[in-house]
């Protein structure tokens, strides 16, 4: 007899989600995971009372109130809202692009000033902007691209801005009012306790594994479940057969500093070609400097951010969402259509550049198919 229902690979928010909705329906779910620890890349890790986001800042925001009454089962979110800082050689600018920004940039005071500046730069594009660089261009202008785009995502995507798509970019607010707010979200915090006290919460009560590679082991664990949920990367699954696609990884440089405040803020963004990390993340500014009671915390932890192109052994953050990555992404769509007692899910099982509040949604969505 096969004794669980669902095989589930991966811990992280897509799996945990799936994890906890079949429970839910009743069925009999494993869940397993290649690290020593759940919660995939929104692990948060305790170090001197900081939840430190161990694979890079996770900042929970969602205009999906049907994903934001989901998640707060789970943990209570505090207020925090992001609003990075540029560090352009020195000069600080506010981000996304708003009034603060115009100001900065331009000396302008009024949001007609600013659209008039805008607008006189964009002129320089003609016709649907092609790339990401004319996107941004189109968008801002020229002067808010050299310094605040053009560096940060040549560092970021290591290619060249012509080179890649236009929809990164859109990711980012253009605002003329005063609102350093990044996000256009009516709903937006990080959990009280860390994210993965949070995902502990979603699998409460159900069995997992860590430390269990499963394309290692795949025969024997195959043979424990119905159905398998994957969440690794698609190109793996398959043993890279029709070639590998790329994906950006990150490493962090994390450092226990002995003094209240580093910069002030949760994140500093980097956005010349210069300096070699993206940004640096100010952990304890998350939760507002306090511990879990209130108090100040006399120390800071800081993680400085470098980008780089994936290579086997390497942690894949990122999905390269270029024309080519796509095209060889569609035809392991199909290879993965084929397998008939698996499905491939989240950022990496579906090659996608998903926020968390996405995949949750793409999560509830699938279970909601499946659970029937
Ligand atoms: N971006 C930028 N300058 C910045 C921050 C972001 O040009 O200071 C652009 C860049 O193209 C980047 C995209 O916005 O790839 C998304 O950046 P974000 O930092 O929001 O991505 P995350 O890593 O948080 O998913």
């Amino acid at each position: 007899m096969i004794p669980y229902d669902y095989l589930i690979v991966g811990a992280g928010l897509y799996g945990a989600v799936f994890a906890h909705e079949a429970r839910k329906a009743g069925k009999a779910v494993l869940v397993i995971d290649k690290r020593s620890n759940i919660a995939g890349n929104v692990y948060t890790q305790e170090i001197e009372g900081i939840h430190v986001h161990q694979y890079g800042a996770h900042i929970f925001h969602t205009n999906n109130k049907d994903v934001w009454d989901y998640i707060t089962q789970f943990a209570e979110f505090n207020r925090f809202t992001n609003s990075p800082i540029a560090n352009y050689k020195g000069e600080l600018y506010s981000l996304p692009f708003n009034m603060y920004t115009f100001n900065q940039m331009w000396g302008v005071v009024t949001p007609e000033e600013a659209a008039a500046k805008i607008e006189e730069q964009r002129r320089e594009i003609t016709g649907e902007p092609k790339n990401l660089e004319e996107q941004a261009i189109s968008l801002v202008g020229r002067d808010i691209y050299e310094k605040l785009i053009k560096g940060y995502t040549e560092k970021q995507w290591g290619r060249d801005c012509k080179e890649l798509p236009s929809f990164i970019i859109k990711r980012l607010p253009v605002r003329l009012t005063f609102d350093n707010n990044y996000f256009n979200a009516l709903y937006q915090g990080i959990p009280v306790g860390g994210y993965t006290q949070m995902v502990a919460n979603m699998l409460n009560g159900i069995e997992v594994r860590l430390n269990t590679d499963y394309l290692e082991h795949k025969a024997e664990l195959d043979a424990l479940a119905e159905k398998v949920i994957y969440t690794g990367a698609i190109d793996t699954y398959f043993d890279f057969k029709l070639g590998a696609l790329e994906y950006r990884s990150v490493r962090f440089e994390t450092e226990l500093l002995d003094k209240p405040n580093f910069q002030g803020n949760a994140a500093v963004n980097y956005t010349d070609h210069e300096t070699p990390w993206t940004r640096i993340i100010e952990h304890k500014w998350f939760e507002f400097g306090k511990d879990k009671n209130g108090n100040d915390l006399p120390k800071t932890v800081i993680s400085r951010e470098y980008s780089s192109e994936w290579k086997l052994g390497d942690e894949p953050y990122y999905p390269v969402n270029d024309e080519k990555n796509s095209v060889l992404y569609a035809e392991y769509k199909k290879l993965a259509e084929a397998e008939k007692h698996i499905i491939f899910g989240g950022r990496l099982g579906e090659y996608k550049y998903y926020d968390m509040d996405a995949v949750i949604a793409s999560a509830l969505d699938m279970s909601r198919k499946e659970l029937v």
